[in-house]
């Protein structure tokens, strides 16, 4: 074992402290890995206000981690030191059900092992990104190609393979009109990789003032929510709307906007159950789903994706001793798009 530096909450509604945490001594095919950057998600904050449950403390949140590799077990095969990578959201799975063997690991019938407050192999509770070193299994340990910079690369690990996954699913490309709901950290990538895939692209959002931004990003058309007119005027528009936004959107509303087969695919992790009617569904044979992550090949295919297209996330760094008000700034959509904290601010 060996003591790292952190920075953790000790205890619910409490502020981020730096702290010591132990990371593991190198298993066989473990990687150690000097974090350089960590992306600040919307979910570290749900995760770390309880609003999705009880908490272990000390909370070492971050699942979207960049950095290079200081060290390498004796049996590790894909990665050297000196290497660029990257974690995401998780850190194990069982690797022996039918999902994880379809290499779809964030849908391991046995729960996959989350970057932070999950329970471990050896029992231990995980601590994620907010740290100068975490210790991976190789195969969960991600290669970020060298046309992307590390700290933009760090927000692709989480809010650049939620959206990822589900484009290629609902097969967004050439042809296909795609809708992202919500400009934040998820939603800015969602445009840039649904731009990149072909799509023609509509931002929907509450915001008025990011209509500039959405045109950089990719989209071809930017539509304001509060509207109840601009919501009618896009009736039947769309083959896939990925929606980004946690507050609970008005379903039936928004499934309306779907042309026939059109999928409306929740991201964004609604507080309520939603409620919608057969006809809602029934009259264009649309579909209501949502989407978590993506598995571990299907992220490294999103990372070479977003080297070839040269997309990065849209990030502001901060210091370690910025996270509380930065937690705020997310929660009042005051960031554009997505924080990132500095690694070297924590020694
Ligand atoms: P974020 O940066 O805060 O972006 C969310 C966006 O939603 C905001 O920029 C805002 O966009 C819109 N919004 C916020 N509050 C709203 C409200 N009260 N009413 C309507 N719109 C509102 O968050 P994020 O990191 O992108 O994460 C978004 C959600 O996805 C969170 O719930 C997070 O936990 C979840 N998530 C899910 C997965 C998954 O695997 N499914 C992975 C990562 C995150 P506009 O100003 O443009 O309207
Ligand atoms: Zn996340
Ligand atoms: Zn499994």
């Amino acid at each position: 074992m060996s003591n790292v530096t952190a920075y953790a909450l000790t205890k619910s509604k409490g502020r981020f402290e730096k702290t010591s945490i132990t990371r593991r001594e190198l298993g066989p095919k473990d990687v150690r890995i000097a974090i350089a950057f960590a992306g600040i998600c919307h979910s570290d904050i749900h995760t770390a206000r309880e609003e999705w449950g009880k908490v272990h403390y000390p909370l070492v949140p971050g699942h979207e981690i960049a950095g290079t590799v200081e060290a390498i077990g004796a049996e590790v095969e894909r990665y050297e030191v000196g290497d660029r990578v990257g974690v995401g959201c998780m850190v194990n799975s069982c690797r022996e059900c039918v999902n994880c063997l379809a290499g779809e690991e964030q849908y391991c019938l046995k729960g996959n092992i989350g970057t932070y407050n999950s329970t471990d192999v050896d029992g231990s509770i995980t601590q994620g990104g907010y740290s100068t070193h975490v210790v991976v299994d190789e195969d969960f340990v991600l290669s970020i190609p060298d046309g992307l910079a590390l700290d933009v690369a760090a927000p692709l690990l989480c809010a650049g393979i939620t959206m990822y996954s589900p484009l290629r699913h609902w097969k967004a490309g050439p042809s296909k009109q795609v809708a992202i709901v919500g400009l934040g950290g998820l939603g800015h990538m969602g445009v840039k990789i649904a731009h990149a895939m072909g799509a023609e692209v509509a931002i929907l959002t509450r915001s008025a003032g990011k209509e500039a931004d959405g045109k950089r990003l990719g989209a071809s058309s930017f539509h304001a929510t509060g509207d109840p007119e601009v919501l009618k005027s896009l009736r039947g528009r769309f083959d896939l709307i990925v929606n980004t936004v946690s507050a609970g959107i008005a379903v039936p509303k928004y499934l309306s906007l779907l042309r026939l087969d059109g999928a409306l695919v929740n991201v964004g992790v609604s507080p309520e159950p939603y409620q919608v009617g057969f006809s809602t569904l029934a009259q264009m044979r649309r579909s209501l789903s949502a989407s978590g992550i993506g598995g571990i090949r299907e992220t490294q295919e999103m990372l070479n994706f977003c080297a070839e297209h040269g997309l990065g996330a849209d990030i502001e760094l901060i210091t370690a001793d910025q996270i509380d008000e930065a937690y705020d700034r997310v929660v009042a959509s005051d960031i554009r798009y997505r924080f990132v904290i500095d690694i070297a601010s924590l020694n």
